[in-house]
């Protein structure tokens, strides 16, 4: 039987609408071989699940997702198999986070300057212990009736480029590859179709990149096609899995990018496991 691994979830731990024991039951059910749970600026996860987990269950990778800005465009770059305990990790994401607020809050100004009408208090009770991310600040604009659905959202309003957006702090990629390596992890650069943030993979792995994420929802087999050829050119590891946010709309299920197990090899290869 094909066996499928999903390398890139999200949960309440950052802006996911499951919680990571709701991530665990689901990845068992799915006979999954491996998945890691990819929070923004978030390993809190870890720590609900490491005692849930058995010997039987699908192998969990220990990951993050950091937002890096270069020039105007938006990279993010995922971490596999970063120690979560790392004290150095923690105090840098929690940084992360509380500026996230921060952000959260200006995004919110500039959406009543235009008359949406919302809140930081409906978004911070949307997004509960949680730093904000947009995917909050959209089911409150779409729980205010100011839109028809949460991707319109993103459309008309906090998608990147959009009025309401607010681009985060400056984080180079520089700080972000050596704080994943200084984890003890391997970074590896995001759904590179999107914003079409591939053109940088030749610096990135001047920085000691160490993987590409071929599959995604939103790549296309020519994509798919042209990542692939780069991680042989650069020799990058493959990885993939569904960014799965637990909402309707533009993301997918968990384990529906049918990523072969058989990438996992590389993938422990390269973190030393
Ligand atoms: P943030 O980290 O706060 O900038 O939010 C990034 C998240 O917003 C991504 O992980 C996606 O879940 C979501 N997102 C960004 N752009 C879009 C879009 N155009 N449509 C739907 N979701 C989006
Ligand atoms: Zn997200
Ligand atoms: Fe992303
Ligand atoms: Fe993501």
């Amino acid at each position: 039987m094909k066996r499928f691994i999903d390398l890139h979830i999200h949960t309440v731990k950052s802006d996911g609408t499951f919680t990571p024991v709701e991530v665990l039951e689901t990845v068992r059910k799915k006979k999954l071989t491996a998945f890691s749970i990819t929070d923004h600026d978030s390993v809190d996860a870890f720590f609900d699940i490491e005692d849930q987990l058995t010997e039987n269950d699908p192998e969990y990778i220990p990951g993050l997702e950091l937002s890096v800005t270069l020039g105007d465009s938006d990279l993010h770059i995922l971490a596999y198999y970063i120690d979560p305990r790392s004290e150095e990790l923690q105090s840098k994401v929690e940084e992360f986070r509380s500026y996230r607020n921060e952000r959260g809050a200006m995004i919110v100004q500039k959406l009543n300057d235009m008359e949406v009408d919302i809140t930081i208090d409906d978004v911070k009770k949307i997004a509960g212990k949680s730093a904000i991310g947009r995917p909050h600040i959209a089911d409150a604009i779409y729980q205010a009736g100011a839109v028809k659905s949460y991707d319109q959202a993103f459309r008309m309003y906090i998608g990147n480029g959009k009025p309401a957006y607010v681009a985060k702090k400056n984080f180079t990629p520089e700080n972000a590859i050596s704080m994943i390596h200084n984890a003890g992890g391997i970074a590896v650069l995001a759904h590179p179709a999107i914003e079409d943030t591939y053109k940088h993979l030749e610096m990135l792995v001047g920085l000691g990149l160490d993987g590409i994420e071929c599959f995604h929802a939103y790549h296309k087999q020519k994509d798919i096609d042209q990542f692939k050829h780069f991680a042989e050119r650069w020799h990058l590891v493959i990885t993939g899995g569904s960014d799965f946010h637990g909402r309707e709309g533009s993301y997918g299920k968990i384990g529906s990018q049918h990523v072969s197990e058989d990438y996992l090899h590389a993938l422990k290869a390269r973190a030393g496991k």
